[in-house]
């Protein structure tokens, strides 16, 4: 039988490279849920709406198609149709995308589209509240995490070529964006109770999916 897989953690701490991974390796469906939110954010910035208007940017959160489609390197996201998987990952994006995500009405709209694309079973989703409010009852929960150093020096590969700023800048944007995800009022990013704790620090993205493919395995057996 199939089993749904949440994998939440702070910000660079592997947790999409490996829910890629771990999903190839068990024939299941990856999603990414901060992509999703990253697209909201894309279309908010786009706007022009305040990104503190809950009112606002919900009402356009609603009118936002998002689909996620498994494409050979990773997954492409598109948005009403348009292909915006290469504008989701700019510094732009990183430092708004908390304060969007915050938003009641946003969070509410992304956990519904997030528990219809897990409903068949089969899934693997990675973001920082799946194990605690999107998905209660997902049968294997990990809370990735490593050092912020670590974690920085990882984002710090993801940026575009040119990208001015520093690693240290780079380590404290992402230490700022995980206080805003931890101290927000709804769905804070926080280890489920009856999630496993798996620090990456030190471990290669190999050993870290094959780890939770183990755990999966097991978690289809009972
Ligand atoms: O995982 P990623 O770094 O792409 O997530 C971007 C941001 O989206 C997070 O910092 C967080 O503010 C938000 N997010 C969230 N809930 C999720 C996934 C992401 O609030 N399930």
């Amino acid at each position: 039988h199939r089993i749904n897989i949440a994998i939440d953690g702070p910000a660079g701490a592997g947790k999409s490279t490996v829910a890629r991974k771990v999903a190839s390796a068990l024939q299941y469906v990856y999603i990414d849920t901060g992509a999703m939110y990253r697209a909201v954010t894309l279309k908010v910035l786009d706007s022009g709406v305040p990104k503190d208007d809950d009112e606002a940017v919900g009402r356009l959160a609603d009118g936002l198609d998002i689909v996620l489609l498994p494409g050979g390197d990773g997954q492409q996201v598109r948005v009403n149709g348009e292909d915006v998987t290469a504008k989701l990952r700019s510094l732009e994006i990183n430092r708004s995308v908390s304060y969007v995500a915050r938003l009641s009405r946003v969070r509410l709209r992304m956990a519904e589209l997030q528990r219809n694309m897990a409903a068949g079973k089969g899934v693997v989703m990675d973001g920082r509240d799946i194990g605690t409010h999107v998905l209660p009852d997902a049968e294997l929960k990990v809370f990735l995490t490593a050092t912020p150093r670590e974690r920085a020096k990882r984002r710090f590969l993801e940026l575009e070529p040119g990208t001015e700023i520093t690693l240290d800048q780079l380590e404290r944007e992402i230490e700022e964006r995980d206080r805003l995800d931890r101290e927000r009022e709804i769905a804070p990013l926080l280890q489920a109770a009856d999630a496993r704790l798996l620090d990456s620090t030190g471990m290669t993205v190999d050993e870290v999916a094959e780890e939770i493919v183990q755990w999966g395995l097991a978690a289809v057996r009972t």
